[in-house]
Parts: structure tokens; sequence; C-alpha cells
């Protein structure tokens, strides 16, 4: 672990990345500056620091005379952009700056593995860790970062021997400059999230800063059933590891005729991984890469995509009673992601649906709507524009709730044994939840008090 002492640090932007920057910064002897430009009455992160104390707090406008009292280092927030006045002021002065993620491999000197992409990240990370463990080495152990709990606070407990394996999205990307995992892995990319990007162009781009830094020593995992990232890979400086559930090359790890291979070794039937879906198979043959890369043993690899039940809330399998299998996948929070839950089963679904209104219609669900699902239970702001895409599918069980919870008994009553009851919501979860978590944890409690069974692990 690196210290910090007698280091005169600013931390930029607080909310809760800067926020948990400013106190590891302080625990390892820096000199904490902070600057926020919401002024401390309405800046609850800044009225915490202050209450525990011994740190500047600089509220207001973000002057570039903020400087004046001279820092060894800067860690931004990274949705501040580089041409803000105090950035511009450090810049010229020549001033490092860093981002959270990049302060958190600075802290540690182990190893770092990132996996970023729309979709797959928390499974795939999860995945890669539990097959590093799976087979470790005397004194090395993996930790996934960013998953809850924020990569720089992980870093902390870390030795050079071990080894960090991050989920970034493209947020925590945006504005890196020094970011340099030794792996790499980019899962997909999907048009969502451009709300905020505005454009595709600069999503991509901002995904594409997980390799920047990498050389010639390093891998890039990239997923070759899309044609634009095999294109993107060429960008790349690392080796690039291809995986392809399409067996488009068979230079990594990919699927061929129901077996999962990695270069010309068979690991196992693509039917024993355990989480369901394409799109599993597809994040397994990410972590395969990765854990092959790692050296790992097939035996190893084997055995975590055969217990592994999924992350919290992402197509999780609660339990089973009365021949039907309930389903969690309350991170569904868009459209692409249900249609994924969605084509991961074949068994009839029962479908919990709805949420935030983002403006979009969910024509696009119709064709799966027809295929998995026979019967929705509805609620949340978007409960009439699923009921139209349902209607349009042919399902004739439509019915609307209150929300997930009270949505099970009545699901429930659509089905019959060897059906699939499954919360996928295609929405976020705002207009009713504070969180998709909330949302997924109501929705288990109500399955467990419909059924008198507990969760099963
Ligand atoms: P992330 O961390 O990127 O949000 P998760 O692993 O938490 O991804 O999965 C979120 C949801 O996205 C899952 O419930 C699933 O429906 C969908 N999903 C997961 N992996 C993929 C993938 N490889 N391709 C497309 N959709 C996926």
């Amino acid at each position: 672990i690196k210290t910090y002492e007698g280091k005169r640090v600013i931390v930029v932007g607080l909310a809760k990345s800067g926020l948990n920057a400013a106190r590891l910064l302080k625990k390892l002897g820096a000199d904490v500056t902070v600057s926020d430009q919401q002024p401390l009455e309405k800046n609850s992160e800044a009225q915490e620091l202050q209450t525990e104390g011994g740190y500047t707090i600089l509220t207001g406008e973000q002057k570039p005379s903020q400087l004046d009292a001279g820092f060894d280092l800067m860690v931004k927030n990274p949705g501040i952009p580089y041409d803000v006045p105090l950035i511009k002021a450090a810049t010229k002065a020549n001033l490092p700056i860093i981002t959270e993620i990049e302060l958190a491999s600075e802290i540690a000197d182990a190893e770092l593995i990132a996996v970023t992409g729309s979709n797959g990240k928390t499974t795939t990370t999860t995945m890669i860790t539990k097959m590093m463990n799976q087979e470790r080495p005397a004194g090395k152990s993996a930790y996934a970062g960013n998953i809850g709990v924020p990569a720089s606070q992980v870093a902390q407990q870390l030795t050079d021997e071990d080894t960090l394996v991050m989920e970034v999205s493209s947020f925590m990307l945006l504005g890196t400059t020094q970011f340099h995992p030794h792996i790499a892995v980019l899962t997909n990319i999907f048009a969502n999230h451009l709300d905020y990007h505005k454009t595709r162009e600069n999503y991509v781009r901002a995904k594409m800063r997980i390799t920047q830094n990498q050389t010639a020593d390093d891998y890039f995992v990239v997923n070759f059933d899309s044609d634009e990232l095999v294109d993107l890979s060429q960008q790349s400086m690392a080796r690039v590891v291809p995986f392809s559930r399409l067996a488009k090359s068979k230079a990594g790890a990919y699927e061929l005729d129901g077996t999962l291979y990695y270069q010309d070794e068979p690991i196992m039937a693509a039917a024993d991984v355990k989480v369901p879906g394409d799109h599993n198979i597809e994040n397994a043959l990410a972590a395969i890469a990765v854990a092959k890369i790692e050296g790992r043993s097939s035996k190893a690899i084997k055995h975590v995509l055969t217990t592994f039940s999924g992350v919290r809330h992402r197509t999780q399998y609660v339990l089973t009673s009365e021949g039907r299998e309930f389903y969690n996948d309350s991170k569904a929070t868009d459209i692409e992601a249900t249609e994924m839950a969605l084509k991961g089963f074949k068994a009839p679904v029962v479908l919990l649906a709805g949420g935030l209104d983002r403006g979009y219609t969910f024509e696009r669900l119709v064709p799966f709507f027809k295929e998995h699902v026979k019967a929705v239970v509805l609620f949340g702001e978007t409960k009439d524009l699923l009921a139209d895409a349902a209607k349009k599918a042919g399902i004739k069980n439509i019915k609307f709730v209150e929300n997930a919870e009270t949505g099970v008994p009545v699901a429930y009553s659509f089905s019959e044994p060897g059906d699939i009851i499954l919360l996928s919501p295609a929405n976020a979860s705002w207009d009713q939840y504070p969180n998709f978590e909330v949302r997924g944890d109501r929705f288990i409690e109500a399955v467990e008090t419909l059924t008198g069974k507990k969760e099963e692990n």
C-alpha cells in the first residue's frame, strides 16, 4: 500500500466516489482539501466531512485560486470536464490529475483486471474473481472492485501479490489518463446510456479508454460476435483475445456445437453453465478467456461455471415452488436486458415488468413477448406502454398491479407447473423504489411469503 504521508491532495467534485477518495487519502496520510461547487448548506457530503474534521473544505464557485495553497495531486470526479477554469489551471500548473479508479490502481501495486461494456460487467467481474480464487496460488487473492464497494476502498486491503478485478462504467472511464489494466475486457456496446453521453461516438470512445494505455505485454479481451468491436479492437496496442459465442473466432474462448472451448481445448458443455441465457454464455466465455490468460485450469473454471447461480438481482435464480421457478432480474433497467433474460428461458414465462418512464416504447419487446411470455403483470409509470406491446404480441393475460411485490401472487395465479415467474422490469426503478436492489429484495420477500420457502443459494 502506498502512503500519502505529507502529500497535499485536492479532491475535486464530491459525490460518493469523491467522498470515499477524500477519506481514504486522509487515512493514508495525505493532507486533504476538497472542492465542490454545491454550497455547503446544500452539500451533504461536504457537511459529513466537516463533521468528521481534518479536511480543508472549499464549496461554491471553483476558482483557479483554490490551487494557490499548492498541491501534489488532484483527484477529479470523472464528470468534471477538463475545460472548466479550475481544471485548466491545474493542467497548466502540471499538477497530476487522476480519477477515483486511477487512485484505486495507484494505491496498491496489485495486478489489475478491468471489465467494461454496456451489460454483463458485474456478472463477468464476479465470474473472473471466483475463477481466480478457485485455484489461488499461495498468498495471492483476487478481489472484486466497484461491485457495491468502490474500487479504491477495496484497494486498501490488497498486497502487491493480489489481483484487483474491477468493474468500470463508461462514466468512470471518462477523463482517465493513466488507467492501465493488465487485462481489459469489453463485453459489448449497446445503444443505451446515450442520454448521458449524448452521442454514441462519445460513449464508444469512453469505453475504449479501458485499453488506451495498454501495451504489447497486456491483453484486451473482446466480444468478436460484434463486427463493431472487432474493428475497434484494432485500435488497441495490447494482445487481442477474442471471445465468441457464435464461433466467429477460434483464437480465444468460443462456443462450438454446444461446447465451450479455449483455443483447441474443450472446457465444458454450454448447457452446464448454471446462470441462464445466451448472454451469460458470453459472460462465461469472457471470464474463461481471462482465467486462461491467468493460467487457471479448466477444472477450476468448470467448477465455478457449474455452481455460480448468478449475481443478486441479475437473472438470479430465487427458488422453486410447486413446479414454478422464480427469477429476480431487477437489475434489468433497460429493454436489452429484459430481452436477454427472456431469451434465456425455454419454458413459458410469466413476466413482471414496468417502472420509470424514459420516453421509449416497448415495440422491440413484441417478438420476445410472442415467443416466450404467456402472461404479463405490470406496474409503474410504463405499465400502459408495456400493455400495448403485450397486446401486439397477442398476450391475453395482462394485469396491472401496484408494484413488483403485490404482483407476485397475481403472477402465480397465471402460472402452472413448469413455468418461469420472472421479474425483469425493462425499466429503472426510481418511480417507485429508491433503487433496483430494493425492488428486487421486495420481490424476493414476496416470493418467500407466497411460497413459504427461503431463497436458495
Ligand atoms: P452490468 O454490471 O453491466 O449492469 P450485469 O452483469 O449486472 O451487468 O447484468 C445486468 C443485466 O444485463 C442482466 O440481468 C442481464 O439481463 C443483462 N446482461 C448480462 N450480461 C449480458 C450480456 N453479456 N449481454 C447482454 N445483456 C446482458
